[in-house]
C-alpha cells in the first residue's frame, strides 16, 4: 500500500498551453494517506479521468510529480507502479474463461497455484460469478463481463493502490449496491489504498472516508461527509453536495451581519480577515426554519418526497429551499430563519472563517 503524494499536478492536452483554460488540471497540490478510501466526486469533465490516469501512470503529466512513499514514481509506468485499475467498461479477456480471466494477473507474477486458486476462488464469490467460472468470458453480459473487470481489479493483495473509473455504470441498480458494499468490506479487511471516482454524491459519500470534490480541474475540497456538508469549502460544494443542494445568496457584511435586500441576517461570527470579492451567504435546507416569525416569504411549490417535504419560497426575489419534517405544515402567513449553525459565508465562492 502507497501514501500517493500529488505534488503540484497540471495536465493539458494540448501541445502550448497558455491560459488556465487550457489546463485539464490546473493545479492540483495534495498527499493522500496510505490505506485511505477516497472518493473522486464532480461532474462530467472537470478532471477525474485525467487525475486517475496521472496516479495510475497512463498519463504523464504536464507539470509535476507523483510520490509513493517518498519515492517519485513520475517516470514509472502502470506495471511498475503496482496498481490496479478498474476502468468504466470492461477490459478482459474473450476467449478465456471467466476463471483464468482472474488467474491471469496472478499467475503472471509468479503466484503458486494453490494461492492463485483460493485468491480466485474468494473473489469470483465475491463478485457472484463463482458458477460462471469455467464458462468463456465472451458469451457473458456487459454487466458480468464488468464484475470481471472489477474481479481483475481486486485479485491481488500486493498492490499500492486500487483505482476504480466509475466501474459500477453498468452496473443494475441492486448489484451496484451489493458490490459496493463488498469493496468498503475489502477496504475494511485489507487496508487498500482505495480511490473510486464517480460522478454521483451517494456512490461517493457511502463509500469513502475521505471525499475529494473536483470542479474545472481542481480539487476544490478534500473531507468527509459530514465535513463537505455543514462546512462546503466552496460554493460549488455545497450546489452539488445535497439535495437539494445549499441555497446561496448575494450579500453585503457589516460586521457580525449580513444584509440580503432588505433583511438583515445574524451570523455565527464576525469574518476574521478583511472582506473582498463578492460576497455570498450559503445555507443548506436542512437549516432553513419555516414558521411565523423571520423573514416573510411567499411559497412557490411544495414537494412531498415522503420522509419530508421540500419547500421552494421566495424571498428577495430569489428561490430558497427549506426542508420541512412530513408532520409539518407550512404556516398561513409563513416566514423564514436562518439557523445560525448552519450559515457559512463565501468571498468570490471561497468559504471564509468567522469567529469571535
Ligand atoms: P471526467 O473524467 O471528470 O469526466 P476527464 O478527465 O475525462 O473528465 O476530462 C477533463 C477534460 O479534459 C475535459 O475537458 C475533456 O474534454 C478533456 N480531455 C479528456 N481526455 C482528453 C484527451 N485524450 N484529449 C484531449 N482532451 C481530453
Ligand atoms: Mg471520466
Amino acid at each position: 500500500m502507497a501514501r500517493i503524494e500529488l505534488d503540484h499536478i497540471r495536465h493539458a492536452y494540448g501541445p502550448n498551453p497558455k491560459s488556465d483554460a487550457d489546463y485539464a488540471l490546473k493545479e492540483v497540490h495534495h498527499t493522500w494517506e496510505d490505506g485511505g478510501a477516497y472518493a473522486l466526486l464532480g461532474p462530467s469533465g472537470c478532471g477525474k479521468t485525467t487525475l486517475l490516469n496521472i496516479i495510475s501512470g497512463l498519463i504523464h503529466p504536464s507539470h509535476g510529480r507523483i510520490l509513493f512513499n517518498g519515492q517519485d514514481v513520475t517516470g514509472l509506468s502502470t506495471q511498475e507502479r503496482n496498481i490496479a485499475q478498474v476502468f468504466q467498461f470492461p477490459v478482459i479477456y474473450d476467449t478465456m474463461t471467466v476463471y483464468d480471466n482472474l488467474a491471469f494477473p496472478l499467475r503472471n507474477r509468479g503466484v503458486a497455484a494453490a494461492d492463485v486458486d483460493r485468491k480466485v476462488r474468494e473473489t469470483l464469490d465475491m463478485i457472484d460469478l463463482a458458477s460462471w467460472a469455467n464458462r468463456k468470458a465472451r458469451g457473458l453480459t456487459a454487466d458480468q463481463k464488468q464484475k470481471i473487470s472489477l474481479g481483475r481489479g481486486l485479485v491481488r493483495s500486493d498492490v499500492n493502490a486500487i483505482l476504480f473509473d466509475e466501474p459500477l455504470t453498468v452496473i443494475d441498480p441492486h448489484m451496484k449496491w451489493v458490490l459496493r458494499s463488498q469493496l468498503k468490506e475489502l477496504h475494511r479487511r485489507f487496508g487498500f489504498t482505495m480511490v473510486y471516482v464517480t460522478h454521483d454524491q451517494t456512490e461517493a459519500l457511502t463509500f469513502a472516508q475521505k471525499v475529494v470534490v473536483m470542479y474545472e480541474g481542481e480539487i476544490v475540497q478534500i473531507g468527509t461527509p459530514h465535513e463537505l456538508f455543514e462546512r462546503p469549502k466552496h460554493t460549488f460544494v455545497g450546489y452539488f453536495i445535497g439535495s437539494p443542494g445549499m441555497n446561496v445568496v448575494p450579500v453585503e457584511i457589516e460586521g457580525s451581519k449580513a444584509r440580503f435586500g432588505g433583511q438583515v441576517i445574524e451570523l455565527p461570527g464576525t469574518q476574521q480577515s478583511a472582506a473582498k470579492g463578492r460576497m455570498e451567504l450559503g445555507i443548506r435546507p436542512e437549516y432553513v426554519r419555516l414558521g411565523r416569525e423571520g423573514m416573510p416569504v411567499s411559497i412557490a411549490k411544495i414537494e412531498d418526497i415522503g420522509r419530508h417535504k421540500i419547500v421552494r419560497a421566495r424571498l428577495e426575489g430569489q428561490e430558497i429551499a427549506a426542508i420541512l419534517p412530513e408532520d409539518e405544515d407550512v404556516p398561513a402567513d409563513p416566514h423564514i430563519r436562518f439557523d445560525t449553525k448552519g450559515i457559512n459565508v463565501y468571498a468570490d465562492s471561497w468559504r471564509v472563517a468567522l469567529g469571535g
